[in-house]
């Protein structure tokens, strides 16, 4: 269950980064695209302002020269020689010199009624017949070259000033240079709806439905209607409509983006369009939609593939460090176990010399019976003449005796059922045995006991524990023998068993002897162990001591530095006396 749980993490996490990735790349492109389309119908509306704006600029120029003509009094004299007499040949001195010095953009210039009839003028491109209604300040005519553009302005008594434009020629100089992508346009439509400039020549000079209507009457020209009616308020806009590509040979479908801007020339305007191509522009912008998703879904990818990576460094990492606690465990009970092994060879060896040793004791034993006897028998019978035979005796009986006594020690290692245990006053047992030792220590060694146990009890063998105190006061005294200030001072209170109910009697044995080194230190309290002259020690008295310490369930422990002295520490468990007994 475990392993399953951790295959599928990294794949609902991977799952929701694709999920919350995909999300994020959805909504960036659907603002994106908004706000491309709406920035590139921004910029076609400036487009068109600026071509809008050309255009004025353009035909403002020829209103200029209308004030500089109107204010000459050559104009003036000419036209009213005119009226006057009907003789135009001043007025048309005047009108040719004029058109001679601008004839690169005005194609003819004359004096016309209110209706647009021309009275008298130049006739260079001529002659030119009105498209649209004329009488207005724009009059859209068809001269034998193409398209011209009246522009006029009345010059009092009815008449008007008139200025032919040549149509093609203002296109190049206002807005044929402007590119809109591969298929975008500009063209010119004058207020009444009739175009003057179109990539589809033939639609020029007719009105914007008409052209397709005429030519391609088949064919449905989708919203174009649409168009025409949003911009013969005259005002500024942007519009998608459905259309066609009206200057191919079949015209193929459209979905067409338009921004338009009028022109306004006196009291008349030509609307200015900027078309471009709707599909385009959404190609354009998904090429780069599909960039930034790609560098999205790569980095998502990353993004994937570097979560794994940590995941599965990270699945090492705690294996590894199972492992290693694994392996550290295994090491430490192997060596718990070998720790264990060694002991347990260590009292397997013991028990098998406590187990000779008590054979050979018991032996030796029966052996010292005659021994002992028969010295004393010898010692008995010999005359008082025989003196030194008498001590010869003596001094067998008494080696026999001392040999006896080791016996009886090692004996009472050896045995394991060393008898009935009774309730002891630990103060009284321990204090008898302190007062025991003191008679027998060396004169100069200095002795002092404090024992704070009153009512402290232990169930024990009182002759074990005064052979304990014995014991280890003897050794003290060895120690401390041939020093000067040597001391003992024997101290025991009471503390709380640890992890335990119950109390704990401490017996600290401090003396200023000779003290140990560590490795004699380390076998003590091994049987035999002694580092004594033949003859002065067994090596048996610690051995005793723990064996005893132990049989009453307590601990001894050392604490030496050569040359300061030891303190041997035993602890007992207490016990609470049963009342009345
Ligand atoms: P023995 O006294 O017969 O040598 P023990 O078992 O009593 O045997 O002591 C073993 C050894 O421990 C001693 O030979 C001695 O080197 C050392 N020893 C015991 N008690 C002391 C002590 N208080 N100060 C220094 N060494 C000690």
């Amino acid at each position: 269950m475990k392993k399953r749980g951790s295959i599928w993490l990294p794949v609902i996490w991977v799952c929701v980064v694709l999920v919350a990735g995909s999300l994020l790349v959805t909504t960036i492109y659907l603002d994106l695209r908004s706000q491309s389309v709406e920035n590139r119908e921004e910029q076609l509306l400036v487009l068109a302002r600026s071509a809008a704006s050309n255009l004025e600029s353009y035909l403002g120029s020829y209103q200029k020269d209308f004030s500089v003509i109107r204010a000459s009094s050559d104009f003036r004299e000419g036209t009213d020689h005119f009226l006057a007499t009907g003789d135009d040949t001043l007025l048309l001195r005047y009108l040719d010199t004029y058109n001679t010095a601008t004839e690169d953009y005005v194609a003819d210039i004359s004096l016309t009624d209110g209706e647009g009839r021309v009275l008298a003028g130049t006739n260079r491109h001529g002659p030119y017949e009105a498209i649209t209604r004329p009488g207005k300040d724009l009059v859209v005519s068809r001269g034998p070259d193409g398209l011209y553009l009246a522009i006029s302005t009345p010059v009092g008594e009815g008449l008007r000033l008139q200025s032919m434009v040549d149509v093609a020629y203002m296109y190049q100089s206002t807005g044929a240079f402007m590119t809109i992508g591969k298929r975008g346009y500009v063209f010119y439509q004058h207020s009444g709806g009739v175009v003057l400039t179109h990539p589809r020549e033939s639609f020029a000079g007719q009105e914007l439905l008409e052209g397709p209507g005429r030519e391609f009457p088949e064919l449905d020209p989708g919203e174009l209607p649409l168009l025409r009616g949003h911009q013969q308020s005259g005002e500024e806009g942007i519009l998608r409509y459905r259309s066609r590509w009206w200057d191919e040979e079949e015209p193929g479908e459209a979905v067409k983006l338009a921004a338009y801007a009028p022109a306004r020339i006196g009291d008349d305007f030509l609307m200015v369009t900027a078309v471009a191509d709707h599909r385009e522009i959404m190609e354009l912008l998904n090429r780069g939609i599909l960039l930034i998703g790609a560098v999205l879904s790569l980095m998502m990818v990353a993004l994937c593939f570097l979560t794994f990576q940590l995941y599965t460094a990270i699945g090492e990492k705690s294996r590894v460090e199972r492992e290693n606690t694994y392996l550290r465990e295994l090491n430490e009970a192997l060596e718990e176990m070998r720790r264990r092994e060694e002991k347990l060879q260590h009292f397997q060896r013991l028990e098998i010399i406590g187990t000779l040793t008590g054979g050979i004791a018991h032996e030796l034993g029966n052996l010292l019976v005659p021994i002992m006897a028969y010295s004393a028998l010898m010692a008995d019978q010999v005359s008082p003449q025989q003196e030194e035979l008498y001590d010869e005796a003596q001094e067998i009986y008494s080696a026999a005796r001392k040999a006896k006594e080791v016996i009886q020690q090692i004996t009472d290692i050896s045995r394991k059922d060393r008898g009935a245990f009774q309730e002891l006053d630990l103060s009284l047992t321990v204090g008898s045995a302190l007062k025991m030792a003191c008679s027998a220590k060396p004169r100069e060694v200095e002795m002092e006991w404090s024992l704070t146990l009153e009512d402290c009890w232990v169930l024990g063998s009182a002759t074990q524990l005064c052979q304990v105190v014995l014991n280890l006061c003897t050794n003290a005294f060895h120690a401390v023998a041939g020093r000067e200030n040597g001391f003992l001072r024997v101290e025991g209170h009471l503390r709380p068993a640890l992890g335990e109910e119950g109390e704990v009697a401490v017996f600290t044995f401090t003396d200023n002897g000779t003290g140990m080194e560590p490795q004699v230190q380390e076998r003590i309290f091994d049987p035999f162990f002694t580092t004594k002259r033949t003859g002065e020690g067994t090596g048996l008295g610690l051995s005793i001591v723990q064996s005893i310490v132990e049989n009453h369930r307590g601990t001894v422990t050392v604490e030496s530095r050569p040359g300061e002295g030891s303190i041997f520490t035993l602890e007992l468990p207490v016990i609470k006396k049963v009342a009345g007994v």
